[in-house]
Parts: structure tokens; sequence; C-alpha cells
């Protein structure tokens, strides 16, 4: 479970991003966080792993607030944390496979025989999880032949492969056309509910959102304006 109590940032510039943002993410809940640009969406997902360091207020996740950890054990608390990407962050001239694997050793290989060297074990759950995000075939094509559909699940299989508890996931469809944006909802939401894994999505798009969340929390100017099932949503727009 995740908690955010009195969450707030006020960045260096004078900008307030978030003010006094308060919620709980229960296990398996998979959270959709609407709002207009500016509404301090990406600054609330970046105070979660402390890429950025909030003004104020408690991360909880688990029994550890993650807001004033020191470096080390900061490190060690983010393995427990899988992020997703607009724009994917893979490697592009590692293959597949790297760079799923690259997700379970918390940093990127350098040598390119590490597939040889590393343990068997592994290697077999990053198959695993290609075969779950329909990779299994493309696990020795270097990451740049890749579409950005099949790019977006090496990405979900990355953040897979170190086992995370929560999942943070930006803007994940934004570089997609419609129908790849719904297929990469749509596994990326089976794949949570099959682990019960929570996830906190920020969505830009609406209606995509309503689809495939189970929970929609909007913000505007840093602040929690709705909180619901998309049902309520509806109503309330
Ligand atoms: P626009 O910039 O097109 O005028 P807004 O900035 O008002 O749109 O909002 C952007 C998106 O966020 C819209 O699709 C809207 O449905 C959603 N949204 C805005 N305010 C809220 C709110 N209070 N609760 C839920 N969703 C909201
Ligand atoms: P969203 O993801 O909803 O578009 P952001 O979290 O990116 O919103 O931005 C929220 C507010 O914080 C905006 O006013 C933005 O200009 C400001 N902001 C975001 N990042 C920075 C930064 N690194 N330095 C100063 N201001 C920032």
């Amino acid at each position: 479970m995740l908690t955010l109590s009195g969450l707030s940032k006020t960045y260096k510039t004078g900008d307030t991003a978030l003010a006094d943002v308060t919620l709980t993410v229960p296990e398996g809940q998979i959270l959709g966080l609407i709002g207009p640009s500016g509404a301090g969406k990406s600054t609330l997902i970046r105070c979660i792993n402390r890429l950025v360091e909030p003004t104020a207020g408690e991360v909880t996740l688990g029994k550890v607030n993650l807001v004033g950890l020191g470096k080390s054990e900061l490190r060690r608390q983010r393995r427990r944390i899988g992020m997703i990407f607009q724009e994917y962050a893979l490697v592009e001239r590692l293959t597949v496979m790297e760079n799923v694997l690259s997700g379970r050793l918390g940093y990127v290989p350098f040598w390119r025989s590490f597939l040889r060297k590393y343990p068997g074990a592994d290697v077999q759950r990053a198959y695993q999880l290609l075969d779950r995000v329909g990779l299994i075939d493309h696990a020795d094509k270097r990451a740049d032949a890749l579409s950005g559909g099949q790019r977006q699940r090496v990405g979900i299989a990355r953040a897979l492969a170190q086992d995370p508890e929560l999942l943070l996931v930006d803007e994940p469809t934004a570089s997609l056309d419609p129908k790849t944006s719904r297929q990469i909802m749509r596994l990326l939401t089976e794949i949570c509910a099959e682990r019960g894994l929570p996830a906190i999505v920020n969505i830009h798009d609406v209606p995509l959102a309503q689809q495939f969340m189970q929970r929609i929390v909007g913000l505007r100017a840093g602040r929690v304006v709705f909180d619901g099932s998309p049902d309520e949503l509806t109503e309330a727009t």
C-alpha cells in the first residue's frame, strides 16, 4: 500500500506544483492521474520515487517513509518501485533481452556477452516476462529495431523484472497511435490485475483513463479536484 500525506512541492522558481496532496493507493489498485498540463501530475509521480524532492509531506510505501531517507537506503527502496516512461527509456543498442535484464540487475550491462555469464534463473524469468508481453520472438533484436508499441512492451517487462511492489507509469501511450495505446493499456492493466500490483498511471487522455483505470484522481493546480470511479467522472464533467 502507498500513502501520500500532505505532499507538497514548491520549485525554486516559486511554482507550487503540489499543494497538500493526501491519498492512499491500496494493493492491486490501478489509479489514473488526470488533469490539464501543468496540474502537477509528473511532479507527483516524481516525488514518489524522489526524483523530485518534496517540500513537505510523507510518501509511505508499506511501512517505509521514503522522504528523508539517505542515499544508499533510498537506492535500495527504489528497487521496490517499477518505472515505465513515455519515451520508453530503453538502451537502443542493447537487445530486448538485455534491456529486460537491466531491470533485474538495477543497472545497464555494458558488456555485450553478459547474457552468457548471467544466472540462468534470471534469464529464464526474463523470457517468461517477454512471453507475457508478446515479445518472445524478439528477444535477440536490438531495441532500436522495434516499433513504439513493442518498445513499450519491453518497458513493461523491464519494470516487472525487478519484482516491484508498485508501478509508476508516466504517460505510457503519449507517443503511440490510438489503437496501440489501447493495446498497451489493456496489457498493463491485465498484468497489474494478475499480480495484484498497484499502479499510478499519469495519463493525459481522459477517455483512455475512463476505459482502463479503476480509480481516477484529477489534479488541478497541484490539488486533488476529483477522486472517484470512471463513472463518477463522467457524471462530474
Ligand atoms: P482544456 O485545456 O482542453 O480546456 P482542461 O485543462 O479543462 O481542458 O482539462 C484537461 C483534461 O482534464 C480534460 O479532458 C478534462 O476532462 C480533465 N479535467 C479537467 N478538470 C478536471 C476535474 N476537475 N476533474 C476531472 N477531470 C478534469
Ligand atoms: P503536469 O505533469 O501535470 O503537466 P508538472 O508536474 O510537470 O505538471 O508541473 C506542475 C507545475 O510545476 C507547473 O507549473 C510547472 O511549470 C512546474 N514545474 C515542473 N517542473 C519544474 C521544474 N523542474 N522547475 C520549476 N518548475 C517546474
